[in-house]
C-alpha cells in the first residue's frame, strides 16, 4: 500500500478491486429481486435503533459496510415493492451513476459540463418532440419535481405579475390556482414564492379527485374580487394520492382565456407523453406554458433527475437573471450551453446522462413499455380487489396508483381508520410487502404504486392475503 493517505484515497486499484465486487454485490441482489428470492422489502427498524447501530458501526471493510446499506435499505427492485413513486433504477441508468460520480462533472457552466451539457440539450429535444412542442419549446434537467415545479412557478411570476418582483420585492398579492388534490409542494411553491396562505386558490375535486374545472372561473373571480392577482394555474398530470389526471385540455383553455400561465405538474405521470396507449391521459399537456417530468419515477432513473420544459424557451431564461461576471461574459445572452442561467442549482448533478444512455439503448420504446406495464397492471389489480369484499376501494385507478382499504363489516365506520392505520404499520414492521397509506375526505386508505415491472398478480395476491390476516389480529 502505498505511503501517504491522499495516495490512498485515490488508489486506482482500489476502485478496480472494490468496483468489481460491488458490481457483483449489486447484480446478484437485482436478480435475486427479479427471482423473487428477497426475504424482505424493508427491513424495519425502529430509527433510535437504526441510529444507535450506525453510531457505533465499525467496518471490517468497505465491501462489508456496502453489504450492510444494502441490507439495512429499502429494496426498490423487490416485486413486492408496492410503495412510493420510485423507480427501481435501469441497469444503464445505474452504471451512467456511477460514471458520473466518478467524474463529477459540475454542469452550470458549459466549460464545468461539456459532454452531460449538450446531452442534457438533446435529451430536452427528445421530450420536447414527443410532448409536441414545436421548436420554440425547450428547458433543462433540475434537481426534482418539487424544484422544477417552484421553478416554472417562478417563470410564471416573471412572465405574467405586473410586478417586477424579482427586482423589487414583493409588494402585491399574487394568487395560484390549482386542485386540492395537487403534491404539497406546489403549496410549498407558493409559499416560498411569498403568495400567503390566502393566495393559493384551492379548487375542489370531483370524485375521481381531478380537478373541477367547471369551478375554475368561479374561484378565479372569487380571488380577483379579494384584489388578488391571479398569475397561473396548475395542473396535476397526474395527482399523488390516487393518480389522477386533471382535464388539461379545460385548463389550458381557462389559461389562454384569462392570460396567465398554466403549469403542469407531471412528476408523476408525464411520462404518458411516451405511450400510445396512455398518452390520451394528458390531452392538452403540450399547451402548457411549462411542465415538469420526474424521470426518476417513471422512466426508469435513479433521483433525482427531473425534465422541465416550457413551450417558449426564451422564458426559461427571465426566472433566475443575474449577474455573476465570474461565470459568463455576457450576463443577458440567452445561451443554452451556460446552465446556471436558467436553473436554482449552481452546481448540478450529471443526471442527463442516466437519461440518454437509456434513450440511446431503448429509444423511446424502454420508456413506453414501463409505462404500459405498469399501467396496465393497475386495472388488473385494480379488479382483483374490487371483487374481493372485505376491501372496498376509493377509485378506478387511471395511471398506476390504486388506493383501497381493509373492510371488514364487523368494523364501525369509524373504526376503519385506526385498523388500516394499524394494518399498515404492522405491514412496515413485518417488511415482507411494501405499501404507504394516503387520507381521501377524511379517511384513511392504503395506497400501493405499482412501480415495478415483475410484480405480477401473485404477489398482489400474497400481500391481500397478508393485509386479511393482520386486519384480523388488529381485531382480537
Ligand atoms: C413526487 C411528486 C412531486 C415531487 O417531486 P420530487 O421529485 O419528489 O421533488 C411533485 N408532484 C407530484 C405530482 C409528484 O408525484
Amino acid at each position: 500500500m502505498k505511503a501517504d493517505i491522499l495516495h490512498q484515497i485515490y488508489d486506482p486499484e482500489v476502485l478496480r478491486q472494490q468496483g468489481h465486487q460491488l458490481i457483483d454485490l449489486i447484480a446478484d441482489h437485482l436478480e435475486a429481486a427479479i427471482d423473487g428470492r428477497l426475504k424482505k422489502t424493508i427491513p424495519w427498524r425502529d430509527p433510535e435503533e437504526s441510529l444507535a447501530y450506525w453510531r457505533q458501526y465499525t467496518q471490517d471493510s468497505p465491501q462489508g459496510l456496502f453489504e450492510d446499506i444494502l441490507k439495512q435499505s429499502i429494496k426498490l427492485h423487490n416485486p413486492k415493492y408496492m410503495g412510493h413513486q420510485i423507480s427501481p433504477p435501469a441497469v444503464l441508468a445505474t452504471l451512467s451513476g456511477l460514471l458520473c460520480d466518478a467524474i463529477n462533472n459540475g454542469m452550470g457552466v458549459y466549460e464545468m459540463g461539456t459532454a452531460s451539457t449538450t446531452i442534457e440539450q438533446v435529451v430536452v429535444e427528445f421530450f420536447c418532440q414527443y410532448l409536441g412542442y414545436d421548436e420554440e419549446g425547450g428547458g433543462f434537467l433540475t434537481s426534482g419535481g418539487s424544484l422544477a415545479n417552484l421553478t416554472g412557478l417562478l417563470a410564471a411570476r416573471r412572465c405574467i405579475a405586473v410586478d417586477d418582483v424579482w427586482q423589487k420585492g414583493s409588494s402585491g398579492k399574487l394568487a395560484i390556482m390549482v386542485s386540492e388534490q395537487a403534491h404539497y409542494c406546489v403549496d410549498k411553491a407558493a409559499r416560498i414564492m411569498g403568495i400567503g396562505q390566502d393566495g393559493i386558490v384551492l379548487i375542489p375535486a370531483d370524485d375521481s379527485y381531478r380537478m373541477r374545472t367547471d369551478l375554475l372561473e368561479k374561484y378565479y373571480q372569487k380571488s380577483v374580487d379579494q384584489g388578488f392577482e391571479v398569475i397561473a394555474v396548475v395542473g396535476s398530470a397526474c395527482t399523488t394520492a390516487t393518480g389522477s389526471y386533471d382535464n388539461l385540455q379545460d385548463i389550458a383553455d381557462f389559461a389562454q382565456q384569462k392570460g396567465i400561465w398554466f403549469h403542469v405538474d407531471g412528476a408523476h405521470g408525464g411520462a404518458v407523453i411516451f405511450s400510445n396507449k396512455y398518452r390520451h391521459l394528458a390531452a392538452g399537456i403540450e399547451q402548457a406554458d411549462s411542465i415538469a417530468i420526474d424521470a426518476h419515477k417513471m422512466l426508469m432513473t435513479p433521483a433525482l433527475s427531473t425534465i422541465l420544459l416550457f413551450k417558449n424557451k426564451s422564458n426559461s431564461f427571465r426566472t433566475f437573471s443575474l449577474e455573476a461576471s465570474y461565470l459568463w461574459d455576457q450576463a443577458g445572452a440567452l445561451e443554452w450551453y451556460n446552465l446556471a442561467k436558467r436553473t436554482f442549482e449552481c452546481t448540478k448533478l450529471m443526471m442527463s446522462i442516466k437519461i440518454f444512455t437509456l434513450i440511446q439503448s431503448y429509444g423511446k420504446s424502454g420508456f413506453e413499455a414501463f409505462v404500459d406495464n405498469l399501467y396496465n397492471k393497475a386495472v388488473e389489480f385494480y379488479s382483483i380487489i374490487q371483487n374481493d369484499p372485505i376491501f372496498e376501494t376509493a377509485h378506478r385507478p387511471m395511471s398506476n396508483i390504486i388506493c383501497f382499504r381493509y373492510n371488514n363489516t364487523h368494523v364501525s365506520e369509524l373504526k376503519l381508520d385506526e385498523l388500516n392505520l394499524k394494518i399498515r404499520s404492522a405491514l412496515v414492521k413485518d417488511g415482507e410487502y411494501y405499501i404507504v397509506k394516503t387520507q381521501l375526505k377524511d379517511r384513511l386508505f392504503l395506497r400501493m404504486t405499482l412501480m415495478n415491472p415483475f410484480t405480477t398478480a401473485k404477489e398482489l395476491t400474497g400481500l391481500l392475503d397478508k393485509i386479511k390476516s393482520l386486519g384480523l389480529d388488529q381485531m382480537h
